[in-house]
């Protein structure tokens, strides 16, 4: 009988800048990181094993946040600790542009993992150079190939990606999989995207915007054998006629495995082919890693614990973060305060993030980073009362009644946990009737107390993600841009709070809603 041997192909994926099983937001003790899953990792032979990490790495932790700003000081700490676990590939992901190309280019730099990206090119080429590659892995031939979504000028600052083109990801591994699949045994798509329908039930989630293609590519394209995926955050292992999808989440919570056994005596023949999520939670953190980036972490808490303010009421923590949209929390009026402050628009939106904190009594930089978790920037647009309407309509599609009571809209949670598109608009007085069907819903918008009209003109600021239209605010996508503000909406934040040092906060109830 021919001998069964095994190969690996491993991966993360939007990990987050969570390299150390740490909540930031209270240092309290957590079961996911990078170090975590480097144990995870060690379950598997590493002769055998070819390992990826599909992006969305060096944005979203205070840990990273600290990095980027003190970038001279000291190397990149998701690099020193991949390149410690000694990553095959990179694929970058959507968030690897919010600090902007240089950041992301330092990064690939200090990088040995390899670099793939098929569908991101400048008039010159490939922005990295290569979109795939043809391994001999124990001779087996297998061609890998990193694509991430083309959705980015939907969400980032333009001055990041100017230049650049994202082209469509079916096509251009369409492209490269008809031209190798011959040549190789076994073909990888490394997708920074997700899936716009039910895997099996093909049902659609949400409007196919081409954010997510992960159906598309592996219904169109037979040749794809592993269709490996990330960005929607979701868990997902599954074989389809011996062709697997899978996604393993994010924050560092699983490692993501596709375990194949193969003979190779007269050419290549499957065996058997699993797809696998390692837990992070079921091993222990590599000491090793942590000592790697112990400097920048011990800076980094120091940075985190400094006191910046008070404030003596102590109404802005947030204990239940659904609750703090349905009341609007008086730190949402302190969010659009700063952005006003910041811009001098009429209008000023926010939102709060899935998971958010809030400021204690006394507000330290943690509290801000865990309060304003994105890398956004703002912009200001000037929207008609029209359009306002619209947008309104929009973030009122949050609410649903449920046991005579309101309650979040359960498409807020699946397929993708996304609170943080429920916008609260300050500068105006509206009621949202919450009996009414999605689109006539909103009542009644006032501005300085009087019924806005159609034509009315304002300026609203809004974060980068939104005036791009993310979030499928399609409305608000092409709206004329009066300013860009170039900064990071937690630094103004931080910024504020260190010059008046005392947060006297009082929450503006300006957003009805009827039931
Ligand atoms: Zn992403």
């Amino acid at each position: 009988m021919d001998k069964i041997k095994k190969l690996n192909i491993l991966f993360t994926s939007d990990t987050h800048g969570w390299l150390l099983p740490i909540n930031y937001s209270d240092n309290s003790k957590s079961t996911n990181g990078l170090s975590v899953i480097a144990n995870a990792m060690k379950e598997y032979s590493r002769e055998n094993s070819i390992l990826m990490d599909l992006g969305d790495t060096i944005q979203g932790s205070p840990l990273l946040y600290f990095h980027q700003i003190n970038r001279k000081s000291y190397p990149n700490p998701a690099a020193q600790m991949m390149n410690y676990l000694n990553y095959d590939y990179f694929i970058p992901g959507n968030h690897d542009f919010n600090y902007g190309m240089d950041y992301l280019d330092e990064f690939i730099t200090e990088l040995n993992a390899k670099t793939l990206c098929a569908n991101i090119a400048t008039k010159d080429g490939l922005l990295f150079k290569q979109g795939f590659e043809i391994v001999d892995k124990n001779g087996v031939k297998i061609l890998i190939i990193g694509i991430t979504t083309k959705y980015i000028p939907n969400w980032e600052n333009p001055n990041y990606i100017k230049g650049l083109i994202f082209n469509d990801p079916v096509v251009e591994t369409e492209k490269i999989v008809n031209k190798y699949r011959k040549e190789v045994d076994l073909v990888v798509v490394a997708y920074h995207g997700g899936f716009e329908r039910d895997i099996l039930t093909r049902k659609e989630f949400v409007k196919d915007t081409g954010e997510n293609q992960g159906c598309k590519i592996f219904a169109n394209i037979k040749g794809v054998d592993i269709l490996l995926t990330g960005h929607q955050h979701r868990i997902i292992t599954e074989k389809i006629d011996n062709r697997i999808l899978i996604q393993p989440g994010c924050n560092g919570a699983n490692l993501g495995a596709v375990e194949i056994e193969y003979t190779d005596e007269t050419g290549f023949k499957l065996v058997s082919i699993q797809p696998k999520l390692l837990k992070a939670g079921d091993y222990k953190s590599d000491p090793l890693c942590e000592e790697l980036i112990k400097d920048v972490e011990k800076d980094n808490q120091v940075f985190l614990d400094e006191i910046i303010g008070i404030v003596p009421k102590n109404n802005l923590a947030i204990k239940d973060p659904i609750q703090a949209r349905i009341d609007k929390h008086p730190i949402v009026d302190f969010i659009n305060c700063i952005q006003i402050h910041a811009s001098n628009s009429m209008l000023s939106a926010t939102s709060l993030a899935n998971i958010v904190t809030g400021f204690r009594e006394e507000i330290t930089v943690r509290n801000v980073l865990s309060t304003y978790v994105y890398s956004n920037t703002l912009a200001v647009v000037e929207i008609s009362g029209k359009v306002l309407k619209e947008y309104l309509e929009k973030c009122a599609e949050y609410f649903v009644i449920k046991d005579g009571k309101i309650a979040a809209n359960p498409r807020f949670s699946y397929p993708k946990v996304e609170h943080y598109n429920y916008d609260m608009i300050d500068g105006i007085d509206y009621v949202i009737d919450v009996t009414k069907k999605h689109g006539d819903r909103i009542e009644s918008i006032k501005y300085k107390n009087k019924e806005i009209d159609k034509d009315d003109l304002f300026t609203i600021v809004l974060n980068n993600y939104r005036a791009s239209g993310g979030g499928d605010f399609l409305m608000l996508k092409d709206l004329p841009i009066i300013r860009e503000i170039p900064f990071n909406v937690a630094e103004l934040i931080l910024d504020y709070i260190r010059e008046n040092r005392v947060l006297d906060v009082v929450g503006v109830n300006n957003i009805k809603l009827k039931t």
